[in-house]
């Protein structure tokens, strides 16, 4: 089972659940040719292919255009189902900052032919995860920047507020369809920027208060 951490404490939360949404910022829509979506676009990560700050990011051969995705990601501390806006704040308990690796190409294949886009978004290290903020230590504002480099150059950037939903609005939308646990874990979208990486590749992703990682392309 992966395991997340807490900074600067020895608590850890056993991940349960990895929920995504997608086009959660219009800029980012509008690039990939998308319409801003009207309620959040949901799909799943399955837990196991999880990994952290400093480890590889493996490049599957069966794809020709892995995307970054840099995200704010929210960790769930309380049970929910059918949340109120106030027990859908309160669930989320942490932040921290994640990617969302993406196989652009299968997704769009599958997409034009109307098939699910699992493996565009499931595959082995495509979820990274940073340490985690706990609310008590630090609130977001919505001020915070959020953003990836890439080889040392900046790819994304914007900020946490030009989200379209924003995270308590995303808990709730999710706790109305499926039981939000502790250790679940949600990634909020990301900003617009996204490229192809190739092996090699250094990717920094970062929240300002709240985390920074680093992981290369294998
Ligand atoms: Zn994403």
């Amino acid at each position: 089972m992966k395991k997340v951490k807490i900074k600067n404490s020895t608590k850890e939360f056993t991940v349960g659940k990895i929920v995504c949404v997608g086009r959660n910022y219009a800029e980012h829509a509008r690039e990939l040719g998308n319409e801003v979506p009207k309620f959040p676009i949901i799909f799943l990560k399955p837990p196991s292919t999880l990994i952290y700050d400093g480890d590889n990011i493996f490049h599957p051969s069966y794809s020709n255009e892995m995307h970054h995705e840099v995200e704010l990601v929210l960790l769930i501390g309380k049970s929910v189902k059918n949340a109120s806006d106030e027990e859908a704040e309160n669930a989320i308990i942490g932040y921290g900052v994640g990617l969302d690796m993406t196989l652009r190409d299968l997704q769009n294949e599958y997409r034009k032919e109307g098939n699910p886009w699992t493996l565009a978004k499931s595959f082995d290290t495509c979820a990274v995860i940073s340490e985690f903020v706990l609310k008590e230590e630090y609130k977001i504002t919505g001020k915070e920047e959020i953003e990836l480099l890439k080889n040392g150059n900046i790819q994304q950037k914007s900020s946490i507020d030009k989200m379209i939903f924003p995270p308590a609005e995303i808990v709730k939308y999710i706790s109305e369809r499926m039981t939000l646990e502790p250790g679940d874990l949600i990634y909020t979208g990301t900003p617009q920027g996204v490229s192809k990486v190739e092996k090699g590749d250094v990717l920094k992703s970062r929240i300002e208060h709240i985390a920074e990682i680093e992981n290369i392309i294998e």
